[in-house]
């Protein structure tokens, strides 16, 4: 389990890339790719960001994992 993790505030991003992040996801348990999820929120812990939402189809549990190391 990881420490020190917050929840940050997913509509600071800008809308393309909300509408980009909520459309291109994995969803693990009905095994297909860009189902789409909702009622996401956004965390952060030391060394990683991510989003978890609710799979649009089974809603289920979909996690996104975001890179930001490129800026
Ligand atoms: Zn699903």
């Amino acid at each position: 389990m990881e420490d020190n993790i917050i929840e940050r505030s997913f509509t600071d991003r800008p809308q393309d890339e909300q509408e980009a992040l909520l459309t291109y996801t994995w969803c693990n348990y009905c095994m297909e790719v860009d189902l789409g999820m909702q009622n996401v929120k956004e965390y952060q812990s030391e060394d990683r960001v991510w989003l978890e939402g609710d799979c649009i189809k089974c809603n289920n549990k979909v996690i996104t994992e975001i890179d930001e190391t490129e800026d």
